[in-house]
């Protein structure tokens, strides 16, 4: 069944204006992380290009596309999980970069911390040399759009994107049978300057272990972190779940205990794989 990759691109109801370009972006992701695993690369490589694939596409809520904060400018969080040794690398609240799950394995990779935030992922991202880029560049017509309509008085941003949530993540088991997982996010919609979400958060936003398996999250972050979603889809698989059971009851588990809504992407290490969503 080897090699696997899973990719999302956020779960909820997408706008049928922009159905096709999203599905598009996702087939497109997964093609580039397959064609990888097929030549051999490691899961790792498989999943960071997948996901860089996405953030550089504007139709999902990662790099250019991001979503604003209520300043109006981009915060983007990121994470990657290398489930041969459990490292991983973490990017949260970070600016003016294209690609933070790029950075989020860099930190993995150069750095012996676990996560970066803010101006130190800036100041870390300048070190290893990767461009800077502009906010306009991040920030799309549609972006703007969505957070002038949330700055309404009477508006509710968490309920407005719970149907348009674009996060994109990626699952994947290489030849090797190692498994990997990424996400990345501009997080949720006019969100407070300096809010991190779930995403770079091990356990919620994404896991990753050669013995069980791999997640990637999306989803109200406040309501995943409150279920270490991730962690606890792959504890009921070490329970004996299928990849799919596991799924559904840890999403059906977030809905009933905090009332969250969210999706996932999953991998065993025999390659067996789901994506389940409530939203
Ligand atoms: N989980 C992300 C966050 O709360 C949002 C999403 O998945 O769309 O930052």
């Amino acid at each position: 069944m080897l090699p696997v990759i899973v990719v999302h691109g956020g779960a909820g109801h997408i706008p049928r204006e922009r159905s096709e370009k999203s599905m598009s972006g996702v087939c497109y992701a997964a093609r580039a992380g397959y064609s990888l695993l097929q030549g051999g690369a490691s899961s790792m490589d498989a999943v960071v290009e997948a996901v860089i694939q996405m953030e550089n596409d504007p139709h999902f809520n990662a790099g250019r596309g991001s979503v604003l904060n209520v300043k109006g400018d981009v915060e983007m969080d990121a994470l990657v999980m290398d489930g041969k040794t459990l490292a991983s690398g973490a990017v949260s609240a970070v600016r003016n970069i294209a690609n933070p799950v790029q950075l989020a394995r860099l930190v993995m990779d150069k750095t012996s911390h676990a996560c970066l935030t803010a101006e130190g992922a800036s100041k870390f991202a300048r070190a290893v040399g990767i461009p800077e880029v502009s906010q306009e560049s991040l920030i799309t017509e549609y972006a703007r759009m969505r957070w002038t309509k949330n700055l309404a008085p009477d508006a509710n941003p968490v309920e407005s994107q719970m149907g348009k949530m674009g996060t994109v993540g990626a699952v994947a088991v290489d030849r090797e049978g190692n498994i990997a997982c990424a996400t990345s996010t501009g997080g949720m919609l006019n969100k407070m300057e300096g809010r991190v979400g779930d995403t770079p958060c091990i356990g919620s936003g994404g896991y990753a272990d050669n013995q069980t398996g791999a997640v990637s999250t999306t989803g109200h972050g406040e309501a995943i972190m409150k279920v270490t979603l991730a962690r606890l889809i792959l504890f009921h698989m070490e329970q004996g779940q299928t990849v799919e059971a596991a799924s559904d009851v840890g999403l059906a588990y977030m809905k009933s205990r905090v009332g969250g809504l969210g999706g996932v992407v999953t991998v065993d290490p025999q390659g067996g794989w789901g994506a389940r969503f409530n939203s």
